[in-house]
């Protein structure tokens, strides 16, 4: 990966899976918040497999502006493994994840910035609405974060992204934690230090289809759910001792069946029948 001079004092990681559309307007967006910002800013650009022009767009955007550096990776492995990534190049005192897309404004780096000031080392932006998602993808992120909030052993704050800001001390604590399925919200929560909110409305995309599909969100839920809950760890006990008892019940069924009802054709088979119920149980 192509380097900076200077040492900045602020970090950008911004993943992008196909953002072709974005990545101009986010650029723009971005530079106008750097020129006012009080230190030089890195933004570190990772393309997570894109297979539209992002990439070609990334390395021009390198050769104009040399604030910008980039990493691609190898084939499309996910949100969490591209901004996990950047966050193992990000040089900068404090180190800002946004997206692409512009749901994530740049301005509001402002207040998060404020809040670092103010001795914070996790600034968290955390949604107040949503605007023009859909009414499915809004109720099952609603759910979502409620069951999460119930079952984490961690309070994981609801309705919060990996939009965020962090401090040094937070990026070098995560990049030497060794969790190869990452849930990033919930790894920087669990880290604890002074942790604080900015409230915002998250706007609509700029450009372009969702990148984190239906099933890619639910991957993330069931991720997140046994990272941070012993629940489905127990469902599978109670589960297991559940199939377990059965197959005792049948058995006996299975015997009473082979005593009472010799002439049966189906006494023949209470050996056979037993077996599979338990074989059935263990495997
Ligand atoms: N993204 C990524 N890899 C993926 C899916 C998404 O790097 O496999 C990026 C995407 O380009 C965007 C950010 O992650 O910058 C959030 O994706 P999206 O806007 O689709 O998700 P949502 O806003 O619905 O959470
Ligand atoms: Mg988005």
């Amino acid at each position: 990966m192509p380097t900076l001079g200077t040492t900045p004092k602020y970090s950008f990681i911004i993943p992008i899976y196909n953002e072709e559309e974005s990545i101009a307007e986010l650029y723009r967006r971005l530079t106008d918040v750097l020129e006012v910002l009080d230190g030089p800013s890195e933004i570190i650009l990772v393309n997570d497999g894109s297979r539209d022009s992002s990439l070609e767009m990334m390395r021009q955007l390198h050769h104009r502006d040399r604030r910008i550096v980039y990493l691609s990776l190898a084939r499309n492995f996910g949100h969490q493994i591209a901004v996990t990534a950047g966050l193992n190049f990000a040089r900068g005192e404090a180190v800002i994840i946004l997206d692409a897309d512009l749901q994530d404004p740049p301005e509001l780096v402002y207040s998060m910035i404020a809040e670092w000031q103010n001795g914070y080392q996790v600034v968290y932006a955390q949604r107040i609405q949503r605007h023009q998602e859909s009414w499915f993808k809004r109720l099952m992120a609603y759910v979502f974060y409620r069951v999460l909030d119930r079952l984490a052993n961690v309070r994981i704050p609801k309705d919060t992204g990996d939009f965020c800001l962090m401090d040094r001390v937070i990026v070098d604590l995560l990049n030497r934690m060794p969790e190869r399925s990452r849930y990033i919200r919930g790894l920087r929560a669990w880290l604890g230090f002074k942790q604080t909110a900015v409230r915002f409305e998250r706007p609509p995309r700029f450009a372009g289809e969702v990148k984190y599909t239906f099933k890619k969100s639910l991957a993330l839920a069931i991720n997140s759910l046994v990272a941070f809950s012993v629940l489905p760890l127990r469902l599978s006990t109670y589960l297991g001792l559940f199939a377990g008892s059965m197959a005792i019940v049948m058995a006996f069924l299975v015997l009473y069946w082979r005593i009472a009802r010799p002439d049966s054709p189906l006494t023949g088979l209470a050996t056979i029948m037993i077996a599979i119920f338990f074989w059935g149980q263990c495997s």
